[in-house]
């Protein structure tokens, strides 16, 4: 029986199909392969992969063509692959539905990551109680949702409710990009959409309690033109 988790890459660049193709097999993942749009939508119905790799720049059709086309009927987690020039489509991938994204050039480890935040997210969606934790720790950061606490370091750090909510919203996507319309609209209401000044004060103000170098934060990450991605818990 083969219980391999299978990922549909697609990639018109062969060089970039190789790589990628290689080093997946060798870390366990069956990969089926598709160089344009329309083999894309086609082998995504037909082969039902667990995740799609997805080239922005395709010969045929625009990838976020491809996104709308597979969120029409399946959540299957989608992790774009972009170009430094494609910075806008980035942000237009994630609002259409797209899970993550990547920029060429990329490392061997930081595409495993990806990958494997990417399923994780969609089993815990998939399952039919999802067993939300009740505690989020990562490295010297723990956050107790349910008493409301933040613990850095070994100190209690005291946040506004809305810094609060943040933080807990990156945190239970943790891995994840979360764009800054995603979280202006779960924390302040669609009225703010497109207003990002609130936002970065409030990144700016939880960064100076939690952070040791604001300046470099290791928690909460900066995506830039994007949003904020929380660092991958440890559980
Ligand atoms: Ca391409």
């Amino acid at each position: 029986m083969n219980n391999k988790q299978k990922i549909l890459i697609v990639e018109d660049e062969q060089s970039i199909i190789n790589f990628v193709t290689a080093v997946l097999t060798v870390n366990g993942y069956d990969v089926i392969q598709a160089k344009t749009g329309a083999q894309a939508q086609s082998m995504a119905t037909s082969h039902c992969p667990d995740l799609i790799l997805l080239d922005l720049g395709l010969p045929d059709m625009d990838g976020l063509d491809v996104i709308r086309f597979i969120r029409g009927w399946t959540r299957l987690p989608i992790i774009v692959v972009s170009a430094r020039t494609q910075e806008r489509d980035k942000v237009e991938a994630l609002d259409l539905g797209a899970d993550d994204y990547i920029t060429k050039p990329f490392g061997t480890s930081e595409l495993l990551a990806r990958i494997r935040t990417a399923l994780r997210h969609a089993s815990t969606a998939n399952a039919a109680t999802p067993a939300e934790a009740a505690v989020f720790q990562v490295g010297d950061l723990t956050i107790d949702y349910e008493r409301r606490r933040i613990v850095v370091r070994g100190n209690e750090v005291h946040l506004t409710q809305n810094e609060f909510k943040i933080v807990s919203l990156l945190s239970r996507h943790a891995g994840k990009v979360l764009t800054h319309d995603f979280i202006i609209k779960e924390i302040w209401g669609p009225g703010l959409k497109g207003d990002n000044q609130i936002l970065r004060v409030n990144m700016a103000n939880i960064r100076r309690k939690i952070e040791k170098n604001p300046g470099a934060p290791e928690y909460i990450l900066t995506e830039v033109g994007v949003g904020y991605r929380m660092a991958e818990g440890d559980s």
